[in-house]
């Protein structure tokens, strides 16, 4: 799988098997919220994105934004869902400080959308993890902690994200592995990000995920009691969360304990989840139907509307990535990971010669320098086009492949795209066939050996002449003219 983990000990797994579903909450890329003209954006100044509405004052009636029944359309339409014509807001009552409404507007047995999956890679190919419902509800405020002068005495109330559109995605108990959540995380938020319903950014907070977990003796039926975890910032961490409760649940069973259904606390910097609350001391939401917002009807003109707006998805980009430019499973994996870099890459592989080349590029010199700097493809100081290019000059011969790493190595120092550094290094090529052949000449006269094995029937010793000539040139031998000029005088 995608990265690497310490993962939980076969022995155990040997003896239970883990049970994991999870809840997802995206918030929407609205302009406003959902039953409010406020605007709907990160990192404003505190408590100016409000207004009667969503700070829930006496007498102020929520008006739903039909953009947001729009997006959460069109997000369950793309995980497989099936739309209810007739769904239900209610209200989920609690307090807390950063609620002034004292509920939030939610859907409760009567979501938008039901019976949907993801398909996840598995060791048998594919399998679909279903996902059970998707409601829309509206975000809470923010409480703050920390970051103030007198933080060590007062909590500080943000109320800008009161209101802000959300969709909230329960998976069915499918899971049954960290890494199979891993990839469900990964494959829902691919998906999110291509229909543009959301950001998904973790770190912000427009996407945020609970992990329901429990673990039964292997043969049982029935599942285990179940924990939550909660406050987990990262699809990595929410992995090594689920690693380590699977490896405690075991570990309670095993001392003849029974593990208690509970919400627990994920702790990054100790690598341990904690007890929050037990289920004693559970929420009773208290849920009725919203008095103030009529049932939500979602027809069919509307959901044709929606799902006209689709775009390709993931799965079926990478199939047809696969099978229209040759590329491979892995490349197409690497190309897909965006919809605009997978835009870009087909641009790309359309005008290259070779579109083969411009996935190899990408994959072998591109990707390994984002890694590096710990950059996103869209920061890129190689643009598409400066690919197409690199691409197309080593198709032609008219650079070798060091010639071509060291440029991509300049364009990330200097951050200029390929094309400007190119036409400024003009990296100097020797296309002088006597040039060339004197070095040849230079390096069998220095290999004997390797000369007797190709004589002797091992032609593809003919690379290691090819690579010695090129070091000597400096990298700046005419690739495609000297491996055919070494071949030629060895045969010669
Ligand atoms: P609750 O009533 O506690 O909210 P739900 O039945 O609504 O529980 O399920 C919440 C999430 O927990 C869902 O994603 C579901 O798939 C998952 N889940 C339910 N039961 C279990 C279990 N025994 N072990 C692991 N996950 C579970
Ligand atoms: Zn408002
Ligand atoms: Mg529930």
């Amino acid at each position: 799988m995608s990265t690497a983990t310490t993962g939980v000990s076969a022995d155990i797994l040997a003896r239970y098997e883990p049970v994991i579903g999870l809840e997802v909450h995206v918030q929407l890329l609205t302009a406003t919220k959902a039953f409010c003209g406020c605007p709907n954006r990160f990192g404003a100044a505190p408590n100016t994105n409000v207004c009667p509405v969503c700070l829930g004052l006496p007498g102020a009636l929520p008006v739903l934004n039909e953009r947001a029944v729009e997006f959460a359309t069109l997000a369950a339409l793309a995980l497989n869902c099936r739309v209810n014509e007739r769904s239900i807001f209610a209200r989920k009552n609690y307090f807390y400080p950063d609620l002034p409404k004292g509920y939030q507007i939610s859907q409760f047995d009567k979501p938008l959308a039901e019976h949907g999956w993801i398909e996840v890679p598995s060791d048998d190919g594919t399998k679909r993890i279903g996902i059970t419902r998707l409601h829309m509800e509206e975000d809470a405020g923010k409480s703050l902690h920390d970051g103030f002068p007198d933080s060590a005495t007062r909590t500080y109330v943000d109320l800008n994200r009161c209101g802000t559109p959300l969709i909230e995605i329960v998976s069915e108990p499918d899971i049954r592995t960290p890494d199979e959540a891993y990839e469900y995380l990964t494959r829902l938020k691919e998906i999110l990000l291509y229909t543009a319903v959301s950001d998904c950014n973790m770190e912000e907070g427009s996407l945020r995920c609970d992990a329901n977990v429990s673990v039964r003796p292997r043969g049982q039926e029935k599942f285990g009691t179940k924990a939550e975890v909660k406050n987990v910032n990262s699809f990595r961490f929410i992995r090594a969360a689920l690693e380590y409760e699977i490896e405690r649940q075991v570990e309670v069973l095993e001392s003849g304990g029974r593990v208690v259904q509970e919400t627990r606390l994920w702790n990054a910097n100790e690598g341990r989840t904690y007890s929050m609350r037990s289920k004693e001391q559970a929420h009773d939401y208290r849920y009725f139907p919203e008095p103030d917002l009529p049932p939500l009807i979602v027809n069919q003109a509307f959901r044709d509307m929606v799902a006209a707006q689709l775009p390709e998805l993931p799965e079926a980009r990478r199939a047809r990535l696969i099978s229209e430019y040759g590329i491979t499973d892995q490349d197409a994996a690497t190309l897909t990971a965006t919809r605009a870099f997978a835009d870009q890459f087909e641009s790309a592989a359309r005008a290259a010669r070779n579109p083969r080349r411009v996935a190899n590029l990408v994959q072998s010199e591109l990707t390994s320098r984002l890694k590096l700097r710990s950059l996103d493809v869209a920061q890129s100081p190689i643009s598409m086009s400066g690919i197409a290019l690199a691409a197309d000059l080593a198709e032609e011969g008219k650079l070798s492949s060091k010639q071509l790493k060291q440029l991509f190595d300049t364009a990330f120092e200097t951050g200029e795209d390929f094309p400007a550094v190119y036409e400024r290094e003009k990296p100097q090529q020797i296309s002088d066939a006597s040039a060339i052949e004197a070095m040849i000449d230079q390096v069998i006269a220095a290999n004997p050996k390797q000369v007797e094995q190709y004589r002797g029937g091992k032609k593809t010793v003919s690379a290691f002449f090819v690579g010695q000539v090129m070091k000597l040139s400096k990298g700046q031998a005419n690739p495609a003219l000297l491996n055919e000029l070494v071949v030629r005088k060895l045969d010669g």
